[in-house]
């Protein structure tokens, strides 16, 4: 039996009224577990609405308050992080340590947001003229709304609203309608915790949904996250509409191999950038860069033999390394993929379509795939996959390595492994990329840095969490004071000039 997956509004599940449904299914299997509720335009008006009717109260509690509201629902989420992995691991396909993972890098925004009294404190200058002092503060925007994609249904979405909240704005959460069902777990926990009912509401939903957020006209701001041809028309949308916005895209990032590398860590780091999570994370490393021959020919032999000896399975399984990918539909798309790498003249080294696993054979799973000799006018160098397909483009010398990135049109992450501390910093200074790793394959920012691509992985002018979330959750207010002591007989009618 699928169950029924509901809209959370002021407060509440509330059962779709639409009468329009998107199944959901556990990847592993293929069955179909869940059906979720699309919102037309009233529902997502009646979230709007109920967020709107909360703002006030909200943004007059004092952040301190509000900060122990967050910390109630760290301590909840911390208590009961294994049925939320449980939950991202049926609908999603990853495996439990790394659900847990992703969860943690979550909490870690929360950690952030839970200092809202010193995010929030603003400036003051005393005598800017005579007897005349201004301060600066930062003031919420209003409600907010935040549309996420399904890689990371507890992650992402917290990377956006414990900062929004702490910040004092109302929330309204479009959750990825592939696995739904973890955020409706987030809503009812931060009710737990305290939160008023309509400070954070969930509306699932495909695009009618996300347009009528777009078009609203109490939506102050929009924080998006997902591929590149829907970040930018949202962004588009929104900034048309009068909203403030920030829309990340999709990745290719290249990860460079420098002939001095730690040739065992780099393929070591590979391997988890790579394969982890089936390669589902804008994040991961989809290129690698050897330069030099010597360097590719050893990095391709050592990668066959420990891409072949991936274990894939059932994400609940401990001793898997890498699970299914999401739906039937993104597997066909990632076998086309490899279809066409062959066509275009790549060499397929390890073909992960070959993958069969016994017991689940209706599942969504594929093996770990290698090409050599990806050059950059093939679609598979191209596009972004989103699958466990590493590519291994070679680079005669490192100026071509980074030229290659620096012309690539996505600028989300990327890494270099040489033991050459000019290289590293040569290569940190001139990359057109948004995060850079030197020796870290990965370079995700902590929660108390900013999260962003460039280039087309980022539309907007803010990163995300950390001090850039605070900017564009907060919009700042400039005042100036001057008590009657300190004022003048008559009207001026020249431009004040404070003296
Ligand atoms: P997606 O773009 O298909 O969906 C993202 C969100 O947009 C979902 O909530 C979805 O319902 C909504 N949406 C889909 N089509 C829409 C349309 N036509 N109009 C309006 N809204 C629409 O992305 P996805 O497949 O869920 O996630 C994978 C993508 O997200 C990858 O490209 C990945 O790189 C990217 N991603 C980027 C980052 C980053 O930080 N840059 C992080 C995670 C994922």
């Amino acid at each position: 039996m699928a169950s029924q997956i509901d809209h959370f509004i002021g407060g509440r599940r509330l059962a779709g009224r639409s009468g329009r449904s998107a199944p959901v299914f556990n990847p592993a299997t293929g069955e179909q577990t869940g059906a979720v509720a699309l919102a037309d335009g009233s529902e997502v008006d009646a979230a709007v609405t109920a967020a709107a009717a909360a703002f006030p109260a909200w943004a007059r509690t004092p952040p301190l308050r509000r900060a122990r509201i967050l910390n109630k629902f760290l301590q909840i989420i911390e208590d009961r992080i294994d049925s939320l992995a449980a939950v991202i691991t049926a609908e999603h396909g990853k495996v439990l340590s790394d659900a847990k993972g992703e969860i943690q890098r979550g909490m870690e925004v929360i950690e952030f947001a839970v200092g809202a009294p010193q995010l929030l404190k603003g400036e003051v200058t005393e005598n800017v003229g005579t007897r005349v002092d201004s301060h600066a503060l930062r003031q919420p925007l209003g409600v907010v709304a935040g549309i996420t994609p399904f890689n990371f249904p507890v992650m992402v979405p917290m990377w956006m609203f414990p900062v929004a909240l702490a910040c004092g704005n109302c929330f309204v959460l479009k959750p990825s309608e592939r696995d739904p069902s973890a955020s409706l777990l987030l809503a009812e926990w931060l009710k737990e915790a305290g939160l008023p009912d309509g400070v954070f509401n969930v509306v699932h939903g495909d695009k009618e949904a996300v347009d009528a957020l777009l078009h609203h006209p109490k939506v102050a701001g929009v924080s998006f996250v997902g591929s590149t041809p829907i970040a930018r028309y949202i962004y588009a949308t929104a900034t048309a509409n009068g909203k403030r916005a920030q829309a990340l895209g999709g990745a290719k990032n290249h990860m460079i191999i420098m002939p001095d590398a730690d040739m065992d860590q780099a393929v070591d780091a590979l391997m988890g950038a790579a394969y982890g999570s089936a390669g589902e994370r804008c994040m991961a490393v989809s290129v690698a860069v050897p330069v030099g021959e010597k360097t590719a020919n050893t990095l391709v032999e050592r990668l066959i033999p420990k891409v072949r000896a991936l274990k894939v399975g059932p994400g609940t399984d401990r001793d898997s390394e890498m699970g299914p990918l999401v739906t039937r539909q993104h597997l066909d798309k990632v076998r086309g993929y490899i279809a066409q790498g062959v066509s275009e003249g790549a060499k397929l080294l390890v073909d992960g379509r070959d993958l069969k696993l016994q017991g689940y054979e209706t599942g969504f799973f594929i093996g770990g795939t290698l090409f050599d000799h990806v050059t950059p006018e093939m679609t598979i160098y191209k596009e972004e996959i989103f699958g466990p397909v590493l590519a291994v483009t070679r680079a005669p010398d490192y100026a071509t390595a980074a030229r290659l990135i620096n012309e690539h049109e996505f600028g989300n992450g990327t890494a270099i492994f040489t033991r050459d501390g000019d290289a590293a910093r040569e290569f940190a200074h001139e990359i057109q990329v948004g995060m850079v790793g030197i020796n870290v394959p990965i370079p995700v920012p902590m929660a108390f840095h900013s999260f962003g691509g460039w280039k087309a992985s980022l539309f907007g002018d803010h990163h995300m969490h950390g001090p850039e979330g605070v900017r564009f959750y907060t919009r700042l207010k400039a005042i100036t004071t001057r008590w009657p002591t300190g004022i003048r007989a008559g009207a001026d009618f020249v431009m004040p000039t404070m003296e």
